[in-house]
């Protein structure tokens, strides 16, 4: 029998080799398939430096023609400033994100970057802008100084570091046996989804872009790694123009404006304050969070 299992074990790990080499392959198809569906027009724009203001100008969108997720939807972030989404979930909360990114284009309205229309931009100029904390952080099967470091290639060791450190991730990585040559992702260290998360924001500090987007992770985080969490957000996008995709309230308080999603579209903005003095749903989004958490109830 022992002779049978041997070559059976050897033959599982291959297939599990092989499978992970595919879904490796299968996610540089879909984003190589992503890339390909939007051309740049032949007299796109390039970006300029410095603070950038974001504008959503009436935008409509489907994935598909039959079910219209995004309906009329109009705001400004103004350079430098913050704006939160929050609402339930299939709101249309992470396809702002998406549009914003130029994964898809607007059915109707205009996404506009200083004035230019997203279409009218170069693709390369709008995402070399755009640093992403996505909601899962997609880890190569690599170190995780190469993890990091993917940010910007170009940057140097002493900048990777500086970057693991404002993330507050530096001190975890030296406490590893391999330290930065640790190998992480599916066949390597699992990190904890805080951790990971730490990781994409030490990648966006390094590329160092103007535009932010936050896609808060909807796993529950326990409250000090969250505030941890928080307090690293809130670092990073000191001077950057910052969209969050909020799935818990008490992250957003800080920002310049919260929009409340429903359906998709904005049925409240204003500041916390403001929300819960209108005392409509998100005020009573708040007193429901704040019950759960197991607070008082009001957070100003
Ligand atoms: P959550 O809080 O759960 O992340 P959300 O508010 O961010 O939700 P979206 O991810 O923007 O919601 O999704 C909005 C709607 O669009 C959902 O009903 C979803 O099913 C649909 N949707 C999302 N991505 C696609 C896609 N690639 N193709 C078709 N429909 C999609």
């Amino acid at each position: 029998l022992i002779q049978l299992y041997m070559p059976l074990n050897f033959l599982g790990i291959v297939y599990r080799e092989i499978r992970q080499a595919l879904t490796d392959i299968e996610r540089m198809f879909n984003l190589l398939k992503t890339h390909r569906e939007i051309a740049d027009a032949p007299d796109a724009r390039d970006l300029p430096g410095g603070p950038l203001q974001i504008n959503f100008d009436s935008v409509s969108f489907a994935y598909d023609p039959e079910r219209v997720i995004l309906k009329n939807i109009s705001f400004a972030v103004a350079p430098g400033r913050s704006v939160a989404v929050v609402g339930h979930s299939g709101a249309g909360k992470s396809t702002l994100s998406r549009l914003l990114y130029r994964f898809y284009d607007v059915t109707g309205g205009a996404i506009r970057i200083n004035g230019h229309d997203l279409r009218g931009l170069k693709q390369g100029a709008l995402r070399a802008a755009i640093g992403i904390v996505p909601q899962d952080t997609v880890l190569f099967n690599d170190s995780i100084f190469y993890n990091i470091n993917y940010g910007r290639p170009e940057a140097s060791r002493e900048e990777v570091y500086a970057a693991a450190r404002a993330a507050q991730l530096h001190d975890f990585i030296e406490s590893l046996p391999h330290k930065y040559e640790t190998k992480v992702g599916e066949r390597g260290l699992k990190l904890s989804g805080g951790e990971k998360q730490r990781v994409a924001i030490a990648r966006t500090l390094l590329k160092n872009p103007p535009i932010l987007i936050f896609d808060e992770a909807t796993s529950a985080l326990d409250s000090a790694t969250e505030r941890a969490i928080q307090g690293q957000l809130e670092m990073a996008a000191i001077g950057r123009t910052t969209l969050t995709i909020a799935h818990r309230l008490s992250t957003v308080m800080n920002a310049d404006e919260i929009l409340v999603m429903s359906d998709g579209q904005i049925i409240e903005r204003g500041s916390h304050g403001a929300l819960l003095d209108a005392g409509g749903t998100y005020a009573r989004m708040w007193t429901l969070q704040q019950q759960e958490d197991g607070n008082s109830g009001d957070g100003r």
